[in-house]
């Protein structure tokens, strides 16, 4: 295995696209050093990411948005003030990411770029309607984040390609995120249903929403339906009600040992509820 240790992304792009074999990035290593130790991935070449200048960023933009690099541990996110106070959801997710130790190291874009369906950093991104700057032999173009699973294990990522920062865009007046998940235990597990909920309000009513499931389909999905049953509602019985039949139509989950794809259909529908209900509270008081 060759181990790179590049300055720029243009010269992981580089490597990168010159490399024939297995390829690998190494953010905080949290999977692929797990995947590695286990033989489930043997990279022909590493890419060490963690000493390109600014990849342990996180800045505001000029229009209020945050721009995070791709190194940035969970503990370094959950730690920033303004972060947590425009985008909790989205921290939450990332914070609910393994242990302490596992925290020092893991990264959104690792997250991101695992592929898994339960990732729990994902949903709160895609709610969010945030973007990755992808970096490749083209040059940079961005992309949504929803754009970038496209299975188990898989990302959109053609070759040569990097993901070289994340944007979420300006919070903006009235707006609240939250991320819940259930797992059988209380830390340490992979999620069985996540839910992210973004919106804003006008008074008490919701104008706008973005509602997020993972761990019920091959990917993340986005659930246009469960949005509109929150639009110009209070969030009142008949919205609820409306949400939950519109999260559970959306869910295509699998049955494993972990839950059947009745109770994972179930379980969406009753966090989707509790996740817009923290998010609101949170948008009044924003
Ligand atoms: C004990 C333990 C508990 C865990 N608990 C959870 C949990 O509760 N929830 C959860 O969602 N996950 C969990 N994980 C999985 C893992 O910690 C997360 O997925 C983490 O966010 C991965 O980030 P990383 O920076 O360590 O990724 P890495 O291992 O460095 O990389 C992961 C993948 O992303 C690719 N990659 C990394 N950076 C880039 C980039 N910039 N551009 C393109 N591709 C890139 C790599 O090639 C690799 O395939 C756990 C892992 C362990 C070991």
């Amino acid at each position: 295995m060759r181990y790179h240790n590049p300055t720029s992304f243009e010269d992981a792009v580089g490597i990168a696209a010159a490399a024939q074999g297995v390829t690998r990035y190494l953010a905080g290593g949290t999977d692929v050093l797990v995947q590695m130790r286990a033989g489930m991935v043997l990279p022909d070449d590493l890419i060490d990411l963690k000493n390109i200048p600014g990849v342990h960023d996180i800045a505001q933009t000029p229009d209020g948005g945050w721009r995070i690099g791709i190194a940035v541990s969970g503990a370094e996110l959950g730690a920033h003030a303004g972060l947590c106070a425009d985008w909790p959801g989205v921290v939450e997710g990332m914070e609910l990411v393994g242990s302490t130790q596992i925290q020092g190291r893991a990264t959104l874009t690792g997250n991101l770029c695992n592929g898994s369906p339960a990732a729990d950093s994902v949903p709160g991104l895609v709610a969010a309607g945030a973007l990755v700057s992808v970096t490749g032999p083209k040059g940079v173009r961005e992309v949504a984040v929803q754009d970038i699973p496209v299975g188990p294990g898989k990302t959109s990522l053609g070759a040569g390609e990097v993901i070289s920062g994340i944007t979420l865009p300006p919070r903006g007046a009235g707006g609240g995120d939250a991320y819940l998940r259930f797992i059988p235990r209380t830390e340490m597990d992979i999620a069985v249903v996540g839910c992210a909920v973004n919106l804003r309000v006008d008074g008490d009513t919701i104008t706008e929403a973005r509602i997020v499931l993972g761990a019920v389909a091959p990917t993340v999905i986005l659930v246009p339906e469960a949005a509109q049953a929150i639009i110009g509602t209070t969030l009142d019985d008949a919205a609820v009600d409306s949400l939950i039949a519109a999260v559970t139509a959306a869910c295509k989950p699998i049955s494993d040992k972990r839950g059947t794809a009745e109770f994972r259909t179930e379980v969406a529908g009753v966090l989707a509820k509790r996740a817009a209900r923290i998010a609101l509270e949170r948008a009044k008081g924003a």
